[in-house]
């Protein structure tokens, strides 16, 4: 097996555990906020946290990190747990940070006994004012040499609710002439008179990011704790409330955040376009959330695999979503049956077919996997076949079919095309041709070759389903570096919608979430809303990428 280099975390985790640091202990942690679905962005989080925990005997934490009761909801927390499960990680434990409210409210006054925090009662506006400018110190407000005494009863009269939203916060004491912002006497609670998923009533001031998460890694002894790039500037204030109380030290390190190409990655935004009913809901199957992937029909494994290739970096870059389309269609490449399904139909007539006759064909199911079987299909003297596979007037090298064009029926018979009728619009409606009785599929005696292939299903026989075609939602590749409004640069025809395609009569009964080849087609997945009466399938992406040059 090739021997593959270690990413720079690895690293930094392999000479942890050289070094003797935490005793060789490694305990990661995926920390979701709970206010939207998981996407693909969180996937390349979770993979990298889970398999380098695994990787190290080590173990991972599922923290959701609900310190922000308007936004958040249990419809989230249920979402994410399953989430992560379907991409075949389980977590060592389950934990919220609104479980160390308490704690992390004894934390802060402990920063007060120690004259680190104070309370402020300035406006937002005062507050940005006194931290200056990145050229200039800020200067402290009146509020910052209270006493010890005084800042732990304001600090519980906040908790107690004396205070309305945004009358008073606490902020800590570090250092207002630092070059760092964040360090320049950060807020670290504030009040918010609102309702938690999960706490209740019981809390009325809440931490900042800042105040939870760091001191939420403590209390659980988080060996290495993984962020993206964005917090670097974070990480001195991280180290500082560690070492001023004296906790466990969890270090934390960063890596660039994923982004893909045509498409938006943000819960916020991704928000906006569910509440806008630009698409059908967070699964929608064009979305980049895990549940669109999944009803869309990509596979956990798929997932991993293109985060395994993306790898971890140092530098923020856009991945081409090519690259998570080709990791789906190698693997359904290798594992999905190939049936029939015909998209855009016109009748075909075997004219020296036999009216009567029915002919059960078999048919391999996979020639790349020799344990797929074969399976029987119905064929007899009337076809649909894709209007697109004839033409009335084809040009050299069109090896499908048209007048006295041959080619071979997938799995049957050479036929050669003879006439066809028109309405009145100029619209074949129908095409005549003959069948060579000594040409089937694995007994051709026929002696003829013919350069073309073409799938079909029976008049008679076939089922009608409802196809979904998906594309990109964005048709600009970065939406988020565009000029005004990210929802103006959406892709009018990122859904196209086949109510009555003819398919094989044996798919009404695949269920949903498996996954087919319609031969020349593309992969699809059954949706979740399918049933034998209304099969639907999703296109989960094309043979080939039709991007591509
Ligand atoms: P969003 O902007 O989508 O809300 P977030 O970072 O606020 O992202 P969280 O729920 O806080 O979302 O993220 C949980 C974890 O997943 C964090 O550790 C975060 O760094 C990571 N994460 C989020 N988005 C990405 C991404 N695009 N690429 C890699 N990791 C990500
Ligand atoms: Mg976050
Ligand atoms: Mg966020």
């Amino acid at each position: 097996s090739e021997e593959k280099s270690l990413n720079f975390l690895e690293q930094i985790v392999e000479e942890d555990i050289a070094n003797g640091v935490n005793d060789g202990r490694v305990l990661t942690r995926f920390p979701p906020e709970p206010n939207g679905y998981l996407h693909i962005g969180h996937a390349k989080s979770i993979c990298l946290n889970f398999e380098l925990a695994k990787k190290y005997n080590g173990q991972t934490n599922l923290r959701f990190d609900d310190t922000n009761p308007v936004k958040e909801d249990i419809e989230y927390v249920d979402s994410i747990k399953q989430d992560i499960q379907w991409l075949g990680f389980q977590w060592a434990q389950e934990l919220h940070t609104s479980d160390y409210f308490e704690q992390i409210y004894e934390f802060a006054v402990q920063l007060i006994k120690k004259d680190l925090a104070y309370v402020d009662d300035s406006s937002a506006d005062e507050i940005a004012v006194s931290k200056g400018t990145p050229t200039t110190p800020g200067t402290p407000t009146p509020y910052r040499s209270r006493s010890i005494d005084e800042n732990l009863d304001l600090f519980l009269r906040m908790r107690n609710g004396e205070f309305k939203d945004g009358e008073k916060v606490l902020r800590a004491k570090v250092d207002l002439a630092s070059p760092n912002m964040h360090m320049r006497d950060p807020i670290i609670y504030r009040i918010k008179h609102a309702h938690h998923h999960r706490a209740g009533d019981k809390w009325c001031i809440y931490p900042m990011y800042d105040f939870a998460h760091g001191q939420s890694d403590s209390i659980e002894k988080i060996t290495h704790s993984f962020c993206t790039l964005e917090f670097i500037p974070h990480r001195p204030l991280y180290n500082w409330f560690i070492e001023q109380l004296g906790i466990f030290p969890s270090h934390q390190y960063e890596f660039s955040r994923l982004n893909l190409t045509y498409t938006v990655m943000s819960k916020r935004k991704l928000l906006q376009l569910v509440q806008g009913k630009f698409v059908s809901g967070w699964d929608d199957p064009r979305m980049p959330t895990i549940s669109g992937l999944r009803r869309r029909g990509y596979t956990p494994a798929s997932i991993r695999t293109f985060c395994e290739r993306i790898g971890v970096q140092k530098r923020d870059n856009l991945i081409d979503v090519s690259l998570l389309e080709f990791c789906i269609r190698e693997e359904l490449n290798k594992t999905a049956n190939r049936v029939m399904a015909v998209l855009d139909p016109v009748k075909l007539v075997i004219t020296n077919y036999p009216a009567d006759q029915v002919e059960e064909l078999s048919a391999e199911n996979n020639q790349e996997d020799p344990e797929a079987g074969r399976r029987m299909l119905p064929f007899s003297r009337t076809l649909y076949i894709e209007r697109e596979d004839f033409m009335e007037n084809p040009p050299k090298k069109f090896f499908r079919l048209g007048p006295g064009l041959a080619v071979r029926l997938k799995n049957a018979y050479i036929i050669k095309g003879e006439s066809f009728d028109k309405d009145e619009n100029g619209e074949i409606t129908t095409i005549y041709c003959t069948y060579l009785p000594e040409s089937k599929s694995g007994g051709d005696n026929s002696g003829l070759t013919v350069k073309g292939t073409i799938h079909w299903v029976s008049a008679a026989h076939a089922a009608t389903a409802e196809i979904r075609l998906y594309d990109r939602l964005f048709n600009v590749e970065n939406p988020d570096g565009e000029e005004g409004d990210f929802k103006s640069y959406i892709n009018p025809d990122s859904l196209q919608i086949i109510p009555n395609a003819f398919i094989e009569p044996g798919l009404v009964n695949a269920k949903p979430g498996e996954r087919l080849q319609f031969l020349r087609k593309g992969y699809f997945s059954v949706d979740t809303d399918s049933t034998p009466e209304k099969p639907i399938f999703n296109r989960t992406v094309t043979l080939k990428d039709a991007w591509a040059k």
